[in-house]
């Protein structure tokens, strides 16, 4: 999904499983159709008219997933057997989400987040990076919010918007936002989160082993904190 502050205008597609590039086809749903968010066979379609780039399924498939995907399926395999749970007692995987907030010198917020979702989630299942609210948001007026982790937790909190929620409403700052979600309305484990407000005030937390992430600015600052490094 993708967002912008200045209109709140925005665009997402989901169970996409041939376009190269998602968010860029996102872009063009908040851009050139009158829609938020177009799922399946229909987003595919979609891209197809509008000329983005298709690749076959094997693109993503890479070997680090493929281990990954097996690792998780054993776990879960074995704890189904030892007390026939269905949810795994496993956490899932969620390596390989790319989310982003940006700030232009007119005070112009943008966010947008990409995943290929949890390792082993259930067939048709869609999480919270194509849910304007949950895993993405920007409103000029407050900030731009991008988040990661298990998607089912930051739907059912409204994540992304309760972060401009809390800043709108009680004029706390986007590091006292980020600080409750993470700390208070999400339990350890569940994730992370960045987030930038329009004074170019950044801010981003976790719960979980880490979150790699990066900041910079037009004064040159230039970070990249690698996923332990204290946050
Ligand atoms: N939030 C994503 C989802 O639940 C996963 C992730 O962040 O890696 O699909």
């Amino acid at each position: 999904s993708i967002m912008n502050g200045k209109d709140l205008s925005c665009g997402a597609v989901a169970g996409v499983g041939v376009v190269k590039n998602p968010i860029s086809l996102a872009r063009l749903v908040m851009t050139k159709t009158r829609h938020v968010l177009l799922a399946g066979d229909g987003a595919e379609r979609f891209g197809r008219e509008m000329g983005v780039e298709i690749v076959g399924q094997d693109y993503f498939s890479t070997e680090t997933a493929r281990r990954r995907w097996e690792r998780t399926k054993k776990k879960q395999e074995a704890d189904r057997e030892r007390k026939g749970a269905t949810f795994p007692s496993v956490r899932p995987s969620y390596l390989g989400t790319v989310g982003c907030v940006a700030l232009d010198r007119f005070g112009n917020i943008a966010a947008g987040t990409s995943t290929g979702g949890l390792s082993n989630k259930k067939y048709g299942r869609i999480g919270d990076s194509p849910i304007v609210g949950a895993g993405t948001y920007a409103d000029n007026r407050t900030c731009g919010v991008s988040c990661t982790g298990i998607g089912e937790h930051y739907i059912r909190n409204a994540i992304a918007y309760d972060i401009s929620a809390q800043m709108k409403y009680t004029n706390c700052t986007v590091t006292q936002a980020v600080d409750t979600a993470i700390k208070k309305t999400l339990k350890p484990g569940y994730g992370g989160i960045i987030a930038l407000d329009r004074k170019g005030n950044m801010a981003a937390g976790y719960n979980t082993g880490g979150m790699t992430r990066g900041m910079a600015n037009s004064k040159g600052l230039f970070v990249v904190r690698l996923g332990k490094d204290p946050q």
